[in-house]
């Protein structure tokens, strides 16, 4: 199958005060038709920055996207112009952001805001623009939608809000959703319902697929098919949701699994039981971005850099003992993962 959606070294900088901070660093994946795609990280992992990337909204200044391509199938949007772009979000690209607030205009009605929502993509009349709306707060599930699009977003509670937002992401029918921390501001039993609407709307399209942006294996678990692992900047591993649970071969990803509540121990919201902090993205060291935290560092960790090995069954990891243990194999560095 044809990647709809294929990210290649993507190089994402910030200007700050004493340099450039690179915050995306030869990230390269593909996202197939159908399928949910985790990117999990621990924050200033890079992960928000390559979404933000792949819909051209990293502000600049400070931020610059500095290499890549972002092939949509097959159509690079970093090359196209900017009022195509933004016909591109919302319509082929849908995005739903951790805090609704954001992305929703305070001083707006919700109706007004989802039916322009159409209007920019779709050349309908306003009565079925309203139509559109309506039917988009009843699909995720707003009671009393045609009422409803009289309110302003603070006239919504959180839950809501996200439901609001997902309508907006949804209502043009886009084939790739974008969900950063979608779940992150709320409580438990909401979280789950917006996950499971989230894959209920992918389900009706066919062929639409779900990028799902988060610091929580355990949401990880219950939604994604494949899963990509970052840290400092760059993929740490690749592989599917079973790869990466059962055999992770990463010390990274070991790390962030075993900080995994169980079933008897309280749900944690973040991963916080590797010690350590996050690599500098300003002076990064050199060597292995994981090598200040990481438990299983040997010699060559501090001062060589991993390649991003190819592994059998399209996993990818970069950490020097995988090379150690498949002494004997060949190894390369692949860009497109
Ligand atoms: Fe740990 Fe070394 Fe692997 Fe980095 S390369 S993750 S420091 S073992
Ligand atoms: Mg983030």
């Amino acid at each position: 199958t044809e990647p709809v959606l294929s990210v290649r070294d993507l190089h994402t900088h910030f200007r700050v005060e004493g340099g450039i901070a690179k915050a995306v660093e030869g990230v390269s994946f593909d996202l197939f038709p159908g399928e949910v795609l985790g990117i999990v990280g621990e924050s200033g992992s890079g992960k928000s920055v390559a979404s933000l990337s792949i819909m051209r909204l990293v502000p600049d200044p400070p931020g610059l996207i500095a290499k890549g391509e972002i092939l949509l199938r097959g159509r690079d949007l970093l090359k196209i112009p900017y009022e195509k772009m933004r016909k591109v979000r919302g319509g082929e690209i849908g995005m739903i952001f951790q805090e609704p607030m954001t992305a929703l205009n305070p001083v707006f009605t919700i109706g007004m805001q989802l039916t322009e929502a159409v209007r920019v993509h779709e050349k309908v009349s306003r009565a079925e623009a309203r139509d559109r709306a309506i039917e988009a707060m009843r699909q995720v599930g707003i009671p009393d939608p045609a009422e409803r699009l009289k309110d302003y977003p603070h006239q919504f509670s959180g839950g809501m809000r996200q439901r609001v937002m997902i309508a907006m992401a949804l209502i043009c029918n886009p084939s790739i959703l974008i969900a950063d921390e979608p779940t992150t501001a709320l409580d438990v039993t909401i979280q789950a319902q917006i996950l499971e609407l989230m894959l209920a709307m992918k389900e009706k399209k066919a062929g639409s697929s779900i990028i799902l942006i988060t610091h929580d294996l355990a949401v990880v678990a219950e939604t994604c098919d494949r899963v990509v692992v970052m840290y400092g900047g760059k993929i740490q591993e690749v592989g599917t949701v079973h790869q990466i649970f059962e055999e992770p071969k990463h010390p990274y990803t070991r790390g962030l699994l075993a900080s995994l509540p169980t079933a008897s121990t309280e749900r944690k919201s973040r991963l916080s039981t590797i010690p350590g902090n996050v690599p500098s993205i300003m002076n990064p060291a050199p060597g292995c971005r994981f090598s200040n935290r990481c438990p299983e560092a040997i010699d060559r960790c501090s001062v060589e850099e991993p390649v991003l090995h190819q592994l059998p069954g399209e996993r990818f990891s970069r950490c020097h003992l995988v090379e150690e243990e498949a002494l004997g194999q060949v190894d390369k560095e692949k860009a497109d993962v």
